[in-house]
């Protein structure tokens, strides 16, 4: 996931394999580069498996500021994994969830997110079924991870007035929600010719109407009209979002000493001297 503002440049390289927890391995993995364009020099060389986690549920927490109905306290979770206690959290501090309903379809990863999220101001209550999780919440969360078009949501269980956060389905033949569901809602996008691919609206036709998050922000377009509009925000992760997030990385690392100096480039003391610096090395005697 590349992208520039013409001083920097920046990149993450992330996968989604939800078969590797099948081996003990995480399901999304990612490190990412920030550096500087006049110089073509890297910057910056971070982990962003953390950072990943951190972005989504805060872009999340951020629309669901703009769409979901006022004065939300409960939100569904249905999928528990590693995304959904950044998800809780991000929500709490932007929107004021303090009540979660929790399913996945191994109780152990409800139990794992529970104990994460005790004593952080949070009621919780573990479901049996999606179903049981959607009951009488505001907001509903899919993050799922199943590489095909699943139906993790079914339109029967989406009332009016719901948000929905879907953050599972994002890239093409993987999807969590029914597509009746997303011709009753309002839908919401980072940035519409990716999500097209990549999001729950890849079901749809490619000229279904739908609004970027920022007009929403900036006043442009309007997010939540009626107490009983279906909001849906489908995200699918957009670069500026992880590039935003190096940033603040990089701003904030000196304070904290809590980084490297890298050995990574080859530093000819004569830039145009590479051989010679070879040549040299090869005269050092052995350590
Ligand atoms: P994870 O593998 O750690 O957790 C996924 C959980 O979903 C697992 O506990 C699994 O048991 C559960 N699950 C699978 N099928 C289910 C079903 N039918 N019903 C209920 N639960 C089910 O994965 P993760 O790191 O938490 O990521 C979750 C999803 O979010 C992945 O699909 C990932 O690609 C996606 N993701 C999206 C974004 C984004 O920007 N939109 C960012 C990060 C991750």
């Amino acid at each position: 996931m590349p992208t520039s503002d013409g001083r920097l440049y920046g990149f993450k390289y992330v996968n989604g394999h939800p078969k590797n927890m099948r081996e003990g391995r995480q399901t999304v993995t990612a490190f990412g580069v920030l550096a500087d364009v006049g110089s073509g020099y890297p910057m910056l060389l971070s982990e962003m498996t953390i950072l990943t986690a951190l972005c989504t549920a805060a872009t999340s927490a951020l629309a669901a500021k703009y769409l979901a109905p006022k004065g939300s306290r409960a939100m569904a979770i249905i999928g528990n994994g590693a995304q959904s206690e950044f998800q809780a959290i991000a929500f709490k501090a932007l929107t004021g969830i303090d009540r979660l309903r929790l399913y996945d379809i191994d109780r152990s990863a409800s139990e794992k997110c529970a104990r994460n999220l005790f004593g952080k101001g949070f009621d919780i209550t573990i479901c049996t079924t999606g179903q049981d999780a959607v009951e009488g919440v505001d907001i509903i969360t899919t993050v799922t991870a199943d590489k095909q078009c699943a139906t993790i949501l079914t339109d029967n269980m989406v009332g009016s007035g719901v948000h929905i956060n879907a953050v599972g389905g994002d890239c093409p033949g993987k999807t969590e929600l029914h597509r009746d569901i997303l011709l009753r809602s309002d839908i919401f996008v980072e940035f519409p010719p990716q999500t097209r691919i990549e999001g729950e609206i890849q079901q749809l036709d490619a000229d279904h109407t739908v609004t970027e998050l920022w007009q929403v922000m900036t006043g442009q377009a309007q997010g939540r009209k009626t107490p009983e509009q279906i909001t849906l925000f489908d995200s699918v992760g957009f670069a500026t979002e992880d590039f935003s997030a190096l940033r603040y990385v990089r701003d904030q690392l000196k304070a904290t000493g809590l980084y490297e100096e890298l050995d990574l480039l080859a530093d000819p003391d004569e830039p145009r001297d590479l051989f010679g610096m070879l040549l040299r090395a090869a005269l050092q005697p052995a350590a």
